[in-house]
């Protein structure tokens, strides 16, 4: 048997009430799909905590900025499907916008202060629109647990901020980046880089190992760790950095000595792809 796929939340609502009628515990893993290893590894992880998981598979408009890939972003619902089935998950959510976002919606999540810096800097609107459709899965699945990837530490520190503050019966799990056997961190996204970006792409863990490497080896000053990770990524011509900073790993905020808990995150243009990565202290 195939792997269901709800696309209402009706139909996602009364799938979750007969497991909670068996008693069965519920693990939900929030994506926009073209799923690679780096969302298996969270799939896995639901799987094994929880008896049942649920995958959901939607390109969420509303934390797109109106010159972002909203359009171009990568789609293939029978390949997830597959994937999702063959990692033991049993429920995929994937609803239409309208489904999500039905007429007369007005009602919007924001959050301050972890929002301001790194990619919400550069993303005026991706955190509250990331905010509202995770608020609302939360409430459309209400599971024990959610699964989110440290390659997006940004979004788990908010996302936890979020369940925190809103008091939101839930735990989250946060999973380590799942890389390419070159060091590359897996991304839908790096579908759009073609030959000769891919190559240059990899400036991006390399400036992050190299930044992790002077950290283990005790530089403690954010501005020398900072200088060394842009001079790397700067003598790449095809990449373009948005930014490289050190933040406190709690409050997003910038940090001149890194000590635990830290966040060193960059994002970089390669051509017109922007990607992102990071290491946490
Ligand atoms: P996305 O489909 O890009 O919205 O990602 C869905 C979830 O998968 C987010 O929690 C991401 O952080 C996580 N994820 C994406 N890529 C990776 C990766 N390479 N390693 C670990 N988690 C990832």
């Amino acid at each position: 048997m195939s792997i269901q796929i709800a696309a209402t939340v009706e139909e996602v609502r009364s799938k979750v009430k007969e497991w909670r009628k068996e008693g069965l515990s519920v693990g939900l893993v929030p994506t926009m799909g073209y799923l690679h290893e780096g969302h298996g590894s969270l799939i896995a992880k639901s799987v094994e905590q929880n008896d049942r998981t649920v995958v959901s598979v939607f390109v969420n408009p509303t934390q797109f900025g109106p010159n972002e890939d909203l359009e171009a972003y990568p789609r293939d619902l029978e390949r997830d499907a597959a994937f999702c089935q063959s990692l033991g998950a049993d429920l995929i959510f994937h609803p239409e916008p309208q489904e999500m976002y039905r007429p007369g919606f007005c009602t919007h999540v924001n959050m301050d202060i972890l929002t301001e810096t790194l990619c919400g800097a550069s993303r005026p609107v991706h955190f509250g629109g990331v905010c509202t459709v995770c608020s609302k899965l939360f409430n459309i699945v209400g599971p024990d647990r959610a699964y989110f990837g440290q390659k997006d530490a940004q979004q788990l520190a908010i996302i936890r901020r979020m369940v925190e503050d809103m008091n939101m019966d839930l735990e989250i799990v946060g999973c380590p980046i799942v890389r390419e056997e070159d060091g590359l961190a897996k991304s839908s996204r790096n579908t759009y880089l073609s030959e000769e970006e891919r190559k240059a792409a990899l400036v991006l863990s390399k400036s992050i190992f190299l930044g992790q490497k002077m950290v283990e080896e005790g530089e403690t000053q954010a501005a020398a760790v900072k200088k060394a990770m842009t001079d790397l990524i700067k003598a790449e011509p095809l990449a373009r950095i948005d930014y490289v900073e050190a933040v406190n790993g709690l409050t997003m905020q910038p940090i001149e000595t890194i000590s635990s808990p830290a966040l060193i995150a960059i994002a970089v243009y390669i051509g017109k792809t922007r990607l992102i990565d990071n290491f946490i202290v």
